[in-house]
């Protein structure tokens, strides 16, 4: 029997440094992978399809979760957002824990059919924190700044559905939070008792 991987749910408000944190977890750990979503959504400058978010046509989008493609699927700021099913279950399959970096929408979704993920919220270490991120390079007006803000408060108000909560003040400490989660999990009694099977065997032996 082999050790299917964990599947972990990241969610945060934007502005909470949440993608920030698992591309560095990513960089520090290399037993875990990161989920790709597809979306609706524009690419942004910076972006690349196919790294940051597979980007498809609402028809696309439609048609995949016609055929049951998505593992979870959500609207979000206008927008539409899904995990694939397969590569997921593929990675899990093969013993690869894999981060979904989802809103709670989602997370909820991933939780009834997967009762055993794992999930972590990220909150702002303070409401101005969170406006200065929001604000940006000071492009936009106020109004602007305000929907952003009312749209993080709405995400954060389901931070009580997590299994853990990480406040992201200096962002070492919490990336260093992050990683405990996913290392304490690999102790576990259960999944060490399957890993270190030969070891276990060979101490207790009788000669
Ligand atoms: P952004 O467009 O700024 O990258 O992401 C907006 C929001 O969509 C974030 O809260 C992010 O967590 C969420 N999101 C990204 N991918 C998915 C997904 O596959 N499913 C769900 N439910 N939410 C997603």
């Amino acid at each position: 029997m082999s050790l299917k991987g964990t599947l972990y749910i990241v969610s945060a408000p934007s502005g909470a440094g949440k993608t920030s944190l698992v591309r560095q977890l990513l960089a520090r750990d290399s037993l875990v992978r990161v989920s790709v979503s597809h979306t609706t959504r524009t690419m942004r400058p910076g972006e690349t399809d196919g790294h940051d978010y597979n980007f498809v046509t609402m028809e696309t989008f439609n048609a995949l979760i016609e055929e049951g493609r998505f593992l979870e699927f959500a609207e979000v700021f206008g927008n539409k957002y899904g995990t694939s099913q397969c590569w997921v279950q593929e990675q899990l399959d093969q013993g690869i824990d894999v981060i979904l970096e989802i809103d709670w929408q989602g997370a909820q979704q991933v939780r009834r059919l997967m009762p055993e993920a794992v999930s972590i919220f990220i909150l702002p270490p303070s409401r101005e924190a969170l406006r200065e991120r929001l604000t940006g390079r000071g492009q936009d007006d106020e109004t602007v700044i305000d929907g952003r803000m009312a749209e993080a408060v709405s995400e954060m108000s389901h931070f009580g559905e997590y299994d853990y909560l990480i406040i992201n003040d200096r962002f070492e400490q919490a990336l260093g939070e992050l990683h405990a989660v996913l290392v304490a999990r690999r102790l576990r009694m259960d999944v060490q008792q399957h890993r270190q099977l030969e070891l276990i065997g060979g101490l207790l032996s009788e000669q």
